[in-house]
C-alpha cells in the first residue's frame, strides 16, 4: 500500500528523519518505535500528509502523495486515512457527539445514519453517556476514546495512532488495542508507541527509528499496487455553515463588538458623504432664496501702472449708462442710478416710534415680487404694486421682534445736504413704511434686511425739487434730474449703476465672474453664495483626512477583531484540515465569520443612517440655521446608482479580506501539524 523511498524531513539544520525507505502491506498493525526524539511522530505525520517531506517520495497505491492537489489531499484525508493524535486534538467547544460526527458530516453523508454510527461507536467504547458533554470537560482517558471513535467512524483504509493508549487505564488499553488489532485484519493500522509490551503483543511488524534513521524494517514488505481512486467530494455547505454558525455564536461578544465598530465606521462614511452632498444641494436650492440674488452693481475699473513698481493703482470710475446698456445688451436687465445717498443702505430707524440699531435697506425692482418664480413670502404678503408705503423684511429682521413684526411702522429720517458750485440745498427725507410681509432668505451670513421698491423711491425723488440748485442752474432740477446728470458728483450718485437682472439670466451672470465687457460686476448675494460654497468645500476637504483616519481605525479594529477570533480558532482550523477540510472549506468557515460581521454592520449602518442623517441635520440646523444639511445620496451619486450602498459593501469586503483572508493565508503556509502538536 505504502512505498516510501529515501524519505527525509529537515527542521532548520537538523534532520528529524533521513534516508528512510520501506514498504507497507494493505493490512496489519505496524508499530513505529524508537526513543523520544527519534523521529516517530515526524514519520507518522509525513505518512498521513500532515507534513510535507523535505526529500524522498511517499507512494500510496501507486500515487505520489506530495503531488496531490489541495482538493485531492483533503479528499485523501477525509476518506482514506484517520488519525488518533497523542494529544487527541478534539474540538474543545463542541460536544462529544459533534466531534465524532464531524468527519462524516464533512463528507455530506446522511445525518441520521451518521448519528446511528456515532452512537454505536461511543457505546462500544463506553462513552455514550457523555455524548452531549463538551469535550473540554472530559478526562484524558475519555478524550482518548472519543478521539478513537472519531477516527473509526469514517471506516478508513489506514488508521494512524500516535500513542493511542497513552492516556488509558489497563482495562481500556486492552479494549482499544484489541479493537485496533481486530481492525488491522481489514485495514492498515500504523501506531507509534513506546510501550514494548503492547508492541510485542499486538504488532505484526515494527519500524524502529534511531536518530531519524530506520534501523529495522517491517517483515512483510509485500506490496500491492492498486491504483487509488480519489473522487472529487461535494462540499457539504450545510455542515460548513453549521460550524460557521457555531463559531459565530461562541464568539458572540467579539462579533458584537465588530458589528458595533463596523456600524460606527460605515455610518461616519455615509454621513460624511451625506454632508458633502447635502450642503452642496442646499446651496443649489438656497442660493436663489434672496431678494438680492438678481441685484448687482456695475462700475468701471481703471488700472494705472506705477512706473518702477510692481504695484498697480485701481480707480473706480462711473461708466455712462449707454456703456452699461451696450455691455449687457444680451441680458434682460434694468439699470438704474444708485440712490443710496438719499436712502442709505445701512441706517438707523424707528420701529413704532422706538429707536433701533441700524439695519440694511435694499431697493428691489418689483416689490410685488411678480417677476420672481421662487416663493419668498413666509408671513404676510407682498404689496400689490410699487409703493413706498410698504416694506418686506427678512426672517433675521423678524427675529429681532420675536416674530411679531407684521404691521409695524418703520421710519427712516434723513437729513441731507447737496452742494453744487455755490448753491446748497438742505432736505429732510422722511420715509415711513409698514411691514407687509416676511421673506425667507438663504440664512448664511444673513443680517436684518428690509426691502423697498426702487421705482417708488425714484418717483418720490423725482418730485423732490432742489430749490437752490434749480435757481443756480436756471431750470427745475429734481433729485433724480440731479443724479442722472452726466457730470453729477459721485458723492451723491456713486460710481456704480444698480442692475436688476431677471432670475432666468442669473446662472449666466454667475458664470461671467467679476469682469464683463470692460465693466466690473459685484453682487452681495453671489459673493455670499461663493463664500458658502468655498466654505463647504474647505470643510469637506478638511473632513477627508479625518475620515480616512477614522476609516483606517475602524478597518483596523474590525480587522484585528476578526484576526484575533481567527487566531483563537487556529487549532480548530488545523483539526478540520486533518479531518479533510480543504482550503476552500476553511475560507468559507473563517472568512465567513468576518464577512458576516462586516455585511451585518453595513446593512445596519445603511438602515441606521436614515434616521441618523435626520438627527444630524436637526442638530446642524440648531447650530447653523441651515436645514437638511445632511442628505445621503442613496439613489445615485456621481452618476452611479445606489452609490452609498455599493460603496459600503465594497468597503466591507475590503475589510473582510484585510481581517480574515490575510491571516488565513498566512496560516495556510504553515504546516498544520505545528498547531496539532501543541497542547
Ligand atoms: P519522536 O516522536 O520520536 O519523539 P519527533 O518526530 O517528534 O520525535 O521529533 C524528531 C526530531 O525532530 C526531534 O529532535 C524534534 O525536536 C525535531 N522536531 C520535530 N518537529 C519539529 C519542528 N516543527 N521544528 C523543529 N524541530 C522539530
Amino acid at each position: 500500500m505504502y512505498r516510501v523511498t529515501k524519505l527525509g524531513k529537515q527542521y532548520g539544520d537538523t534532520w528529524a528523519l533521513k534516508d528512510v525507505s520501506f514498504s507497507l502491506p494493505d493490512i496489519g498493525l505496524i508499530a513505529i518505535k524508537g526513543k523520544s526524539g527519534s523521529g516517530k511522530s515526524t514519520l507518522l505525520n509525513l505518512l498521513s500528509l500532515l507534513e510535507k517531506p523535505s526529500e524522498g517520495t511517499i507512494e500510496f497505491e501507486g500515487n505520489e502523495l506530495s503531488r496531490l492537489s489541495d482538493k485531492k489531499r483533503s479528499e485523501f484525508l477525509s476518506s482514506t486515512t484517520s488519525f488518533v493524535f497523542q494529544h487527541f486534538n478534539l474540538i474543545e467547544d463542541m460536544s462529544v457527539l459533534e466531534n465524532v460526527e464531524t468527519p462524516l458530516l464533512f463528507r455530506g453523508e446522511n445525518k441520521k445514519e451518521i448519528r446511528i454510527k456515532a452512537e454505536s461507536l461511543l457505546k462500544k467504547y463506553g462513552v455514550l453517556s457523555l455524548k452531549e458533554k463538551m469535550v473540554g470537560v472530559l478526562s484524558g482517558g475519555e478524550k482518548q476514546r472519543v478521539a478513537l471513535c472519531r477516527a473509526l467512524i469514517t471506516n478508513p483504509k489506514v488508521l494512524f495512532a500516535d500513542e493511542p493508549t497513552g492516556a488509558l487505564d489497563k482495562e481500556n488499553e486492552k479494549i482499544v488495542m484489541d479493537d485496533l488489532k481486530a481492525l488491522s485484519k481489514k485495514i492498515l493500522v500504523i501506531m507509534v508507541s513506546h510501550n514494548e509490551k503492547i508492541i510485542e503483543k499486538y504488532a505484526d511488524s515494527i519500524l524502529e527509528l534511531s536518530d531519524g534513521r530506520l534501523i529495522s524494517k517491517p517483515l512483510n514488505e509485500k506490496h500491492h499496487s492498486m491504483p487509488m481512486e480519489v473522487k472529487a467530494r461535494k462540499r457539504h455547505k450545510s455542515f460548513l455553515g453549521w460550524i460557521l454558525n457555531h463559531n459565530y455564536k461562541k464568539n458572540i461578544l467579539k462579533n458584537g463588538l465588530s458589528i458595533i465598530s463596523g456600524v460606527m465606521g460605515f455610518c461616519s462614511l455615509l454621513l460624511s458623504l451625506g454632508f458633502y452632498n447635502g450642503s452642496n444641494q442646499k446651496l443649489a436650492e438656497e442660493k436663489t432664496s434672496s431678494l438680492l440674488y438678481t441685484s448687482a452693481t456695475i462700475c468701471k475699473r481703471k488700472v494705472y501702472e506705477i512706473e518702477g513698481s510692481p504695484l498697480k493703482l485701481n480707480r473706480l470710475i462711473k461708466p455712462t449708462i449707454e456703456e452699461v446698456e451696450t455691455a449687457f445688451s444680451e441680458f434682460d436687465a434694468r439699470f438704474a442710478v444708485d440712490l443710496s445717498f438719499f436712502m442709505p443702505v445701512s441706517t438707523a430707524f424707528d420701529c413704532n416710534g422706538f429707536e433701533e440699531e441700524p439695519a440694511e435697506f435694499h431697493p428691489i425692482f418689483d416689490l410685488s415680487l411678480k417677476d420672481r418664480t421662487t416663493s419668498f413670502v413666509t408671513k404676510g404678503k407682498a404689496p400689490s404694486g410699487d409703493t413706498l408705503d410698504y416694506v418686506l423684511v427678512n426672517e433675521e429682521f423678524e427675529k429681532k421682534y420675536g416674530g411679531d413684526i407684521l404691521g409695524k411702522i418703520i421710519t427712516v429720517n434723513n437729513q441731507i445736504q447737496i452742494t453744487e458750485d455755490n448753491a446748497t440745498d438742505t432736505l429732510t427725507l422722511n420715509y415711513s413704511f409698514r411691514v407687509l410681509g416676511v421673506v425667507h432668505e438663504f440664512a448664511f451670513l444673513n443680517t436684518p434686511k428690509a426691502f423697498y421698491s426702487y421705482p417708488a423711491l425714484e418717483s418720490f425723488l423725482c418730485k423732490k425739487r432742489l430749490e437752490n440748485i434749480s435757481k443756480a442752474r436756471g431750470r427745475d432740477v429734481s433729485i433724480i434730474d440731479f443724479v442722472n446728470d452726466e457730470n453729477a458728483d459721485p458723492d451723491y450718485c456713486g460710481y456704480s449703476y444698480l442692475a436688476f437682472f431677471s432670475e432666468s439670466d442669473m446662472p449666466r451672470i454667475e458664470k461671467l465672474g467679476s469682469e464683463y465687457n470692460g465693466l466690473t460686476i459685484s453682487s452681495d448675494a453671489l459673493m455670499i453664495n461663493q463664500s458658502f460654497s468655498s466654505l463647504i468645500n474647505a470643510f469637506t476637504t478638511c473632513l477627508i483626512p479625518f475620515l480616512i483616519i477614522s476609516i483606517i481605525g475602524v478597518a483596523f479594529i474590525l480587522g484585528s477583531l476578526s484576526c484575533s477570533s481567527f487566531l483563537e480558532r487556529k487549532k480548530q482550523a488545523a483539526i478540520l484540515t486533518s479531518l479533510g477540510a480543504s482550503k476552500e472549506d476553511l475560507s468559507f468557515i473563517y472568512e465567513g465569520e468576518g464577512l458576516m460581521n462586516v455585511l451585518i454592520s453595513s446593512v445596519i449602518s445603511i438602515a441606521v443612517s436614515f434616521p441618523a442623517q435626520k438627527l444630524l441635520s436637526m442638530f446642524l440646523e440648531g447650530k447653523v440655521g441651515l436645514s437638511n444639511l445632511v442628505r445621503i445620496p442613496f439613489s445615485s451619486f456621481l452618476g452611479i446608482p445606489f452609490f452609498p450602498i455599493i460603496m459600503t459593501v465594497v468597503f466591507a469586503l475590503v475589510i473582510a479580506i484585510f481581517g480574515s483572508s490575510i491571516p488565513l493565508n498566512v496560516m495556510a503556509r504553515k504546516p498544520v501539524v505545528e498547531e496539532l502538536r501543541d497542547e
